[in-house]
């Protein structure tokens, strides 16, 4: 009995002993080292942190927004690898240069718009409500382009050159073209052709009445012929006035039936004809104002009684006085 009790109390002795030194390893343990994580990409080692946990939330949010603007996303191939091991707890850390080292192999996708004129990449804006405001603009000025103009969303490695909505509109702006006039040979007296059309053709210049008086004749088929001007009858002697200011290129007697003729150039391609004309109060090659006289009504050549015969002529195709005066 007595060697049992004597037995028992050793055991005790050398379990609490026992106890006693794995407590102050574990706390020896404790005191020097600390549980880490060794990082490491691709199979390199690149260092340690000790809180795995927000340096990942950093990289995620990296990839998210990236740096800088216009950023779409930040494409990262690999991701950091994380392995716990317990170390001195004297042993640095290097979440900075890790991150870095991350954001370093990752790429940055740019998001932007392209503006498109037919499939062709104009110019770049970086927020779509600016592409959309330049496309607006564009329909409301009616540019002639407006129907082969169109928004890409882009995204690409390198961010593009910006242009600004006022800019872009200046640029891409192509005013409507206006269907130009026939241009036929030099304009001869004896020999023109006619706009037979209702096309008003624009002249550039604004025109006033030669004489004023009574339409006898209008412009246009008559008697199987075509008339090219307007006949205003008028007492025999009366002013006709430049319609207006230019250069008189004839003046004189015509024998193609126009009697005493003044036909004066206005620049623009548009010339005046006033034919029948009793009498010539110019000379070829002057210079007149615009109501200047340069004849008086008459009956001279192929006429049967007191009118001005009134041309207008635009490169040489003669127009329909009355849609410009009377
Ligand atoms: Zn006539």
């Amino acid at each position: 009995m007595k060697k049992i009790l004597i037995y028992l109390r050793s055991s005790v002795k050398l379990i609490s002993l026992v106890v006693i030194s794995l407590i102050l390893i574990a706390s020896a343990v404790i005191f020097i080292y600390k549980p880490i994580y060794s990082v490491t990409i691709d199979g390199e080692f690149v260092g340690y942190t000790e809180n795995k946990g927000d340096l990942q939330t950093r990289i995620n949010d990296y990839m998210k927004i990236g740096e800088g603007e216009n950023v779409a996303f930040v494409q990262i191939d690999e991701l950091p690898e994380y392995k716990m091991c317990l170390l001195k707890k004297d042993i640095v850390t290097n979440d900075d240069e890790i991150f870095d080292k991350v954001k370093n192999s990752g790429v940055t996708y740019y998001k932007y718009y392209a503006i498109v004129e037919k499939e062709e990449e104009k110019l770049y804006v970086s927020k779509f409500d600016e592409a959309e405001s330049i496309i607006n603009q564009l329909k409301e000025k009616d540019s002639n382009n407006k129907d082969d103009i169109n928004i890409i969303e882009k995204y690409e490695t390198s961010c593009a050159d910006f242009t600004s909505v006022e800019d872009a509109v200046n640029k891409l702006y192509v005013k409507k073209v206006v269907a130009k006039p026939k241009i036929t040979s030099v304009a001869r007296v004896s020999s023109s052709t006619a706009n037979t059309s209702s096309t008003v053709v624009p002249l550039g210049i604004t025109l006033s009445k030669p004489v004023s008086g009574t339409i006898s004749s209008r412009y246009g088929r008559r008697w199987g012929t075509m008339h090219k001007g307007l006949d205003i009858a008028a007492p025999y002697g009366t002013p006709v006035k430049a319609a207006a200011a230019g250069t008189v290129t004839q003046a004189g007697w015509n024998s193609g039936g126009y009697g005493y003729l003044v036909v004066i150039s206005h620049g623009n391609g548009v010339e005046t004809y006033y034919g029948h004309c009793s009498s010539i109060a110019t000379t070829k090659g002057a210079k007149v104002s615009a109501g200047q006289v340069i004849s008086y009504v008459g009956s001279t050549g192929d006429s049967t009684g007191n009118h001005l015969h009134f041309e207008i002529r635009k490169n040489g195709v003669t127009q329909n006085p009355q849609n410009y005066l009377y």
